[in-house]
């Protein structure tokens, strides 16, 4: 029975492989046309805020509606864009919708999400992003670039150096994602970063007594070496508090605010000046 069993599951398994490497073939294609095209394609943003409450910036979110599969999820779309080497053309489309947010929003600060695959082959990442935001009318100051421990462990020594470079042109670059990875202590002494963004499972233990002396000590650390720290994920008012308490200096959230479409945002704004008004 095991046997017979055992080979259904083979049969299955195998059936099940064809229909998911039809619809990854399928999404490659047109995720190609429609990154040339711009059809279903969009940038989403979501609120950043200080402990006052005031939006202090925006993450910029890529997002695809396919037109028979309907929303793709971005780490799948990221995923495909990566391995077909259309990253770049991805990003570029991210990063000027990004940059025109921010051209309209000049008192926030605007984070786009990198991809390791980006920082590959020898190419003069930092020139490339600057011309970029400066076609589009905005300082790199104004760019916050999101770097995640999976670029810091591929190469590290020409790591170390884009990064500096795109900090030397004014970019601002973050640590996405911290305390998911191993050996996140090491790299914050190593890679100069402006931002720790803690990962959201920082925020889902809020509710555990140690976890806000956890939070505070990866909040202390960052401080002492001169970066700012966000709380990502945050959900509930609770999570809020011990965000607070222990001392991290913004929030983003489904609390606050989904990410949204640029046009949704300024209502979102306009909305939080009455409310403080
Ligand atoms: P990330 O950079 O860590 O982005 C935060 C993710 O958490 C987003 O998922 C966001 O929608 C979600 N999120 C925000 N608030 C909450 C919350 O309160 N609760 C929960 N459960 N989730 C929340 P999303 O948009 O699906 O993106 C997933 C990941 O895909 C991102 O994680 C990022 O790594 C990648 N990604 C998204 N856009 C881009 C892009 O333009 N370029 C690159 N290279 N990666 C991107
Ligand atoms: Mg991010
Ligand atoms: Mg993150
Ligand atoms: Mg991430």
């Amino acid at each position: 029975a095991a046997k017979a069993g055992g080979k259904n599951c083979s049969r299955f398994f195998s059936q099940e492989m064809d229909a998911l490497l039809q619809r990854r073939d399928r999404l490659e294609t047109d995720l190609k046309l429609a990154l040339a095209t711009g059809e279903g394609l969009n940038v989403h943003f979501q609120p950043q805020l200080a402990a006052d409450g005031k939006v202090v910036g925006a993450e910029a979110l890529f997002r695809w509606t396919h037109s028979e599969f309907g929303d793709i999820a971005a780490v799948e779309a990221i995923a495909i864009a990566e391995e077909c080497r259309f990253i770049d053309i991805l990003a570029e489309r991210v990063l000027r919708d990004a940059a025109r947010f921010a051209r309209s929003w000049p008192s926030l600060s605007v984070a786009v999400n990198m991809s390791p695959a980006q920082f590959t082959g020898s190419r003069d990442l930092a020139a490339e992003l600057g011309r970029i935001v400066s076609e589009e009318g905005v300082s790199p100051s104004q760019i916050e670039l999101e770097i995640t421990e999976r670029l810091l462990v591929t190469d590290e020594d020409d790591c170390e150096k884009q990064i500096a470079s795109l900090r030397n042109l004014g970019f601002r670059v973050a640590l996405d994602d911290f305390g998911t990875g191993y050996s996140s202590l090491n790299y914050l002494r190593r890679f100069k970063v402006d931002r720790l963004k803690l990962d959201r499972t920082f925020a889902l233990n809020a509710e555990i007594n140690e976890s806000v002396a956890i939070v505070r000590a990866a909040v202390g650390l960052a401080h002492s070496l001169g970066l700012d720290v966000i709380a990502e994920g945050i959900e509930t008012k609770l999570q809020e508090r011990v965000a607070f308490e222990a001392g991290c200096d913004a929030v983003q959230g489904n609390f606050y605010a989904a990410p949204m479409t640029a046009t949704a945002f300024a209502a979102f704004l306009d909305s939080q000046d009455s409310a403080a008004a």
